[in-house]
C-alpha cells in the first residue's frame, strides 16, 4: 500500500506549483502526484494565448484589470478572490520566472503584451504562442529534480474519500 503525506492529484499548473511550493517549504514531508494520463497531458499544456498579469503600473493597474474582469464575469466572480488573484499575479509570475519559464519581449526589452478578449488593456504575457507548454515543462523539469515528490503517472483516482476510507485509485497504464 502506498503511504504520502501529501496527496496531490494532477500535473497541470495548480498541482505541479503546489507541489514545489510545498516541498520546499516541508521538505520532511512526503508528496505524491497522481496523474490519470502521462504527466503533460494537461489543459495546462494546450494553453497558447498566455498569462494575464499587470506589470505596466504606468498605462495600466490592479483596479483596471479587477473591473475588466467583474465585468467580463457578467456578476460570477466572487470579488474577493478577483482582488487575490490580480493582486497576487506579479508574485506569482516572479516565481514562475525565477523556474526558468520564459515569455516573450519585444525588441525594447521590454515584455510583449498582448490584448486577449476582455481586457482593456494589453496585459498577457505569452511564450510564442505555448505558453501552457513551456510553464508546464519547466514546472515538471523541477518537479523532477525534488527528491520529496513521487510523480505517478497513469493513476486515475477514481473513489477519493476522507477520514473513514481511503482514495482508491486505478493504474491505467
Ligand atoms: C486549448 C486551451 C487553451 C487555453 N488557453 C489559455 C490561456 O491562453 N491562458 C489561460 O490563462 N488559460 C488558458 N486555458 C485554461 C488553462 O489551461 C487552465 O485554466 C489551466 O491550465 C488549469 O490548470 P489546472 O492545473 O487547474 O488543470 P489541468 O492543467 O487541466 O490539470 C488537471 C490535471 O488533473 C488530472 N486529473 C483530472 N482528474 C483526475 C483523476 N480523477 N485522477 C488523476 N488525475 C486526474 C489531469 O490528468 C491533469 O493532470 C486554456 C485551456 C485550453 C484547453
Amino acid at each position: 500500500m502506498l503511504k504520502t503525506d501529501i496527496l496531490i492529484i494532477g500535473s497541470g499548473i495548480s498541482g505541479l506549483f503546489f507541489a514545489m511550493k510545498t516541498a520546499k517549504k516541508r521538505p520532511d514531508l512526503s508528496i505524491v502526484i497522481m496523474t490519470k494520463e502521462t504527466a503533460k497531458n494537461t489543459n495546462t499544456q494546450l494553453a497558447q494565448g498566455g498569462i494575464a498579469v499587470v506589470t505596466d503600473l504606468i498605462k495600466d493597474s490592479f483596479n483596471k484589470h479587477i473591473h475588466d474582469t467583474l465585468r467580463s464575469g457578467g456578476g460570477l466572480c466572487d470579488r474577493e478572490v478577483v482582488n487575490m488573484v490580480i493582486k497576487q499575479a506579479p508574485e506569482r509570475l516572479r516565481e514562475l520566472i525565477e523556474i526558468g519559464a520564459s515569455f516573450d519581449k519585444n525588441e525594447k526589452g521590454q515584455w510583449d503584451l498582448g490584448l486577449e478578449g476582455g481586457h482593456s488593456q494589453h496585459r498577457i504575457l505569452h511564450h510564442k504562442d505555448s505558453s501552457g507548454q513551456e510553464i508546464e515543462q519547466k514546472l515538471l523539469k523541477m518537479i523532477k529534480k525534488m527528491p520529496n515528490i513521487e510523480l505517478l503517472e497513469n493513476h486515475m483516482v477514481i473513489d477519493l474519500n476522507t477520514e473513514t476510507k481511503k482514495a482508491k485509485t486505478t493504474c491505467t497504464g
